[in-house]
């Protein structure tokens, strides 16, 4: 079976291995290698190969040592800034981890580079799997650097167009912060309300809030709801395209 192993990193990162056949896991945004090195020795997993969303240091950091220590591929799309990188992924390009199919989403917005990793559903993964490093977080999304807003709006309905039972698994837990300012936007949500609460606990108990689901974002991440009014009327954006009405949460949230 296909299984996911978290591993909390730095004040706020999450770096995740993937199990798959007989003893093997790939790692996502491994900034962290001897945290890595650790899980996977406690899980006796030999490390194939380092998916990169992105070039950011918090998540390349532990490329280099971790190829030197384990032979791995890295793999990315970014060829100018993603340490160690020896095979080049993009848009539509799918690889195999064992059973597994992996496709590749080009999510430009956070930077220029960013893709996203996508294990459809299988029989070893029954919900499938999406990796979003730092373009979609629980209940919100990454920060714009370089692009424009309507390029990251783009981005994120490639995502949201995934199927709903897909369970995410993004590169921060900024959730509480999230789920906080989802409130001052869209404050009679309930949803919204609950999930706070629950992730306040998981954060008192230092518990992972990952995974979400697309269902669940759908339901409350202000970024993926600009069509809902109440949104919309607090932004004082009734007729306003989508990605203005982005671009103005982004704007929000970055004082926030
Ligand atoms: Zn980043």
């Amino acid at each position: 079976m296909g299984r996911v192993i978290t591993i909390p990193a730095f004040s706020d990162n999450y770096i995740y291995l993937y199990q798959y056949g007989k003893g093997k896991a790939f790692a996502v945004d491994p900034a962290d290698s001897s945290a890595v090195l650790a899980a996977l020795r406690k899980n006796g997993l030999s490390l194939t190969m380092i998916l990169s969303t992105h070039c950011h240091y918090d998540h390349v950091g532990g490329n280099l040592e971790l190829k030197k220590a384990t032979g791995c591929e890295v793999i990315g799309a970014d060829t100018r800034r993603i340490p160690g990188l020896n095979r080049v992924v993009a848009d539509g390009d799918i690889i195999s981890a064992g059973p597994e199919q992996i496709h590749i989403i080009a999510t430009p917005g956070h930077t220029d580079k960013d893709v996203c990793y996508y294990l459809p559903a299988s029989a070893d993964n029954p919900h499938g799997t999406v990796f979003t490093g730092d373009t979609l977080f629980i209940a919100g999304c990454g920060r714009r650097f370089g692009t424009d807003a309507l390029t990251m709006w783009n981005s994120l309905n490639k995502l949201a167009a995934l199927p709903p039972d897909t369970r995410v698994y993004c590169g921060h837990d900024y959730t509480v912060e999230d789920y906080e300012f989802a409130l001052t936007v869209e404050p009679a949500n309930d949803t919204v309300k609950q999930l706070l609460l629950k992730a306040n606990q998981a954060s008192a108990a230092g518990t992972p809030t990952v995974p979400s689901t697309l269902k669940q974002e759908k339901l409350t991440n202000p970024f993926l709801r600009v069509d809902i009014p109440q949104i919309r009327q607090t932004l004082n954006m009734l007729k306003s395209p989508p990605h203005e009405v982005f671009a103005e949460l982004r704007r929000r949230k970055d004082v926030f």
